[in-house]
């Protein structure tokens, strides 16, 4: 019976021990993924925003209004850049078409764009 005891709290020390350290194991686990998730979450939204973007302004002056290209060049390279979602790309053909269509129907912009701020709210506050 006395030999039983040590043993035993021994075992326990040891059975504790290890406990802790698959606590600390399954911690360390759970943060990362946390981070990891809303480190991805936040790629999704920043993605979703750029979908959302119409990459252009609505201009007017005087009784004229029309719409402007948010890319400018990125100094030094042949890429563009976004100024309203940071979208980086080397064709702006796409963004020249959708001005054309936003010129011709306000409405598809002003929808854009309220769909633009909602997904920015929601990403930035
Ligand atoms: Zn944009």
């Amino acid at each position: 019976m006395e030999d039983l005891l040590p043993d035993t709290f021994w075992e326990l020390v040891v059975a504790a021990l290890v406990l802790m350290a698959g606590a600390v194991v399954v911690e360390i686990g759970f943060t990362f993924d946390i981070n990891r998730w809303q480190e991805s979450k936040r790629k999704w939204e920043e993605k979703k925003l750029r979908t959302k973007c119409p990459h252009a302004t609505f201009i007017k002056e005087g009784d004229q209004y029309g719409f402007e290209s948010t890319f400018s060049i990125i100094f030094g390279t042949e890429w563009w850049r976004c100024g309203k979602c940071g979208l980086e790309t080397h064709d702006i053909r796409g963004s020249k078409r959708m001005i054309e269509r936003f010129a011709s129907n306000r409405e598809l912009y002003r929808k854009q764009e309220n769909e633009f701020i909602r997904a920015h709210k929601k990403l930035y506050g």
